[in-house]
């Protein structure tokens, strides 16, 4: 029996398990994959106080790295369902159950699919969601970034060392990102924009996309571009699948919080991307994550004494 179990290795719930395990806490981090959750699709980091920039990786190792010392117990499984059983919380992963006096939810988000024709098709064939991971292989090629956000944006620049050009589309006339970033490319000679547009359908040949339809949403006239690669950045999903029994999620399924980081079901608490809030960052994932992980020592001493 844990006192917490916290789900998810991102800068999130690492932060929880420092927090609670520097109270003294019998505390397991349970991990499906490798920590340092979204940090580690992320070359450059330029806004996470203390660094002038790092990157994605190299955080996620110095967030993760204090951990052994205060004895936090790393578990590894994909959690399928999450269970409460009054005092007792119950994580199921695909092999085993475990328990816990609490849980904390740190599963963040992943990305949105764009739903097009051919986005499945050609996807690892030039259709591609992590410019970090894959933009090297498209060293000269003219891409395209679907998408006006901070991800989109951010990953363009990124994409302009490698790439020939780099066209961002965008469904509006005004991008979402922040100004700094927007400022960015708009100075960068390599990146241009289709504003008020729309991908239609991804084409390509038997091997790699060749070619993006792009709908102008206020003329509704489809032009052809050739495009070797398409990068595609329109917003998170949460995930949230594991606990969609549990009530605690809105109708987007991002859960809900009060400000100490509890749900409505007593016990259990969420933190970072999950949650439904105003801005998904490292800062702000790494502050619930504190909060959390104090909420869940003083949880354990008001019911279990
Ligand atoms: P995540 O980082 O999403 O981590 C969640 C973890 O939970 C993952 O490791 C995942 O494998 C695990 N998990 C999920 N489901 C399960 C399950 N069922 N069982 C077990 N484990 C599970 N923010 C900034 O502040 N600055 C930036 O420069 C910046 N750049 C970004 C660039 C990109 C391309 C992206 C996509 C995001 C960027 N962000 C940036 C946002 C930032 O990365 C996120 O806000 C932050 O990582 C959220 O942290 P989190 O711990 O809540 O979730
Ligand atoms: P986001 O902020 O939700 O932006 C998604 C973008 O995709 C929006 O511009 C949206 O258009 C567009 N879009 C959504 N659905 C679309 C569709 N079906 N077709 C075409 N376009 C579509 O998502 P994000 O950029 O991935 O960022 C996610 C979170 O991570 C944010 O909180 C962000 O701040 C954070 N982040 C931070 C940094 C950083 O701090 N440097 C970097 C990356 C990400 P509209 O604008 O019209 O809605």
């Amino acid at each position: 029996m844990y006192d917490t179990i916290i789900i998810g290795a991102g800068p999130a719930g690492m932060t929880a398990a420092l927090y609670a395990a520097r109270s003294n806490l019998k505390v397991a981090l349970l991990e499906r994959g490798i920590y340092g959750g979204q940090m580690n699709n992320t070359a450059e980091i330029e806004n996470y106080p203390g660094y002038d920039h790092i990157s994605g990786p190299e955080l996620a190792e110095k967030m993760f790295a204090p951990l052994d010392n205060f004895g936090v117990e790393h578990l590894f499984g994909q959690v399928v369902r999450v269970e409460t059983d009054g005092p007792v919380k119950r994580v199921v992963t695909e092999d085993e159950t475990l328990e816990a006096h609490t849980v904390v939810l740190a599963m963040g988000a992943k990305h949105r699919l764009l739903g097009v024709p051919g986005e499945d098709t050609y996807n690892s064939r030039g259709v591609s969601y992590c410019a970090v991971c894959d933009g090297a292989f498209f060293r000269g090629q003219d891409l395209l970034v679907v998408g006006g956000g901070d991800s989109a944006v951010e990953e363009a620049l990124f994409l302009t060392q490698f790439a020939n050009t780099v066209t961002i589309v965008h469904r509006r006339d005004e991008l979402r990102a922040q100004k700094v970033i927007q400022e960015r490319a708009f100075a960068n000679e390599k990146i241009r924009f289709i504003w008020d547009s729309v991908v239609e359908e991804i084409k390509g040949d038997d091997i790699k996309v060749q070619e993006v339809l792009i709908k102008n949403v206020k003329t509704g006239q489809v032009t052809a571009h050739a495009f070797g690669g398409v990068f595609i950045y329109v917003g998170l999903d949460p995930m949230t699948d594991a606990v969609a029994d549990l009530g605690i999620t809105d109708e987007q399924g991002w859960v809900v919080t009060d400000e100490q980081m509890a749900t409505s079901q007593a016990g259990i608490f969420a933190i970072g991307d999950i949650r439904q809030k105003q801005l998904r960052q490292i800062t702000t994932a790494v502050g619930d994550g504190a909060i959390a992980g104090q909420q869940v020592y003083h949880y354990l001493t008001e019911h279990l004494n």
